[in-house]
């Protein structure tokens, strides 16, 4: 069974056809790329996976089920966008357990959830802090930490290091690679970064004005791009 499957999907905002019609397979533990320039329908279709956005037409199945007609809350999925909207008021704890504690999680098992995905991500000493008291960084480990656990079936990422800086970014990006293999999740991220897409993906979804333009390895997609437009954006330094 897939972890995801999306079957014609079309997405129009107006008469504008921003997703003319997208299929695709993403199987169980699989860290799929959707890659692209900006403005091709990125977050517009991890959106429609998430629930935030109706499709115009076409299907989508989580773990073989149809979600279409689920809220976002219903399709165990968790989303990391690039801004980390953490709760100001709450400590770095407080925001690790705050949508277990709302579903009416134990206590004792809530603290458990957020000391182990708190030890995933080195965030540990910073439990008691408020976001106010952190960094760029820290904030967004808290972010991927309060998607880490809700346990997810499926993980969607919208660019979530685009307001890191280089530095950063590089530490973050090897966090989620080794998180990746620790947890065995299914991983959708979106990317306008080459290298973000070629370091991290098991596959590559290259994205072109709403079209999927090639589905491959980073060696697939490097070695034997589908089209110029590949070539040109895979290829180019970034
Ligand atoms: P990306 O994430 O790849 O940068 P988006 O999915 O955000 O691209 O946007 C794809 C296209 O859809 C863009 O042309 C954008 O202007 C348009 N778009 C996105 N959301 C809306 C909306 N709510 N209403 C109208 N147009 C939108
Ligand atoms: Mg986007």
């Amino acid at each position: 069974m897939h972890a995801l499957e999306i079957r014609n999907l079309r997405k129009t905002f107006g008469s504008v056809e921003v997703i003319p019609g997208a299929d695709l397979a993403v199987e169980p533990g699989e860290f799929c790329v959707f890659v692209g320039p900006s403005g091709c329908g990125k977050s517009t279709l991890l959106r429609m996976i998430a629930g935030l956005e109706e499709p115009t037409s076409g299907d989508i199945l989580i773990g073989g089920q149809r979600v279409n007609d689920l809220p976002p809350a219903k399709r165990e999925i968790a989303m990391v966008f690039q801004s980390y909207a953490l709760y100001p008021h709450l400590t770095v704890a407080g925001n690790l357990g705050l949508a277990l504690k709302q579903a009416g999680t134990p206590r004792a098992e809530v603290e458990a959830a957020v000391k182990r995905a708190a030890s995933m991500l080195a965030l540990e000493p910073l439990l008691q802090r408020r976001p106010a008291e952190l960094s760029g960084g820290q904030r967004q480990r808290v972010a991927i930490g309060r998607a880490i656990v809700r346990r997810p079936k499926l993980f969607l990422f919208d660019e979530p290091l685009s307001n890191l800086d280089a530095a950063l970014r590089g530490q973050t990006r090897i966090e989620l690679a080794r998180l990746h293999r620790e947890l065995g999740a299914t991983m959708i991220y979106v990317t306008h970064d080459q290298v973000e897409a070629m370091t991290l993906a098991d596959r590559i979804v290259v994205l072109n004005a709403g079209r999927i333009a090639q589905i491959g390895s980073p060696m697939e997609l490097y070695n034997r791009p589908a089209n110029r437009f590949v070539a040109g954006f895979i290829g180019s330094p970034s």
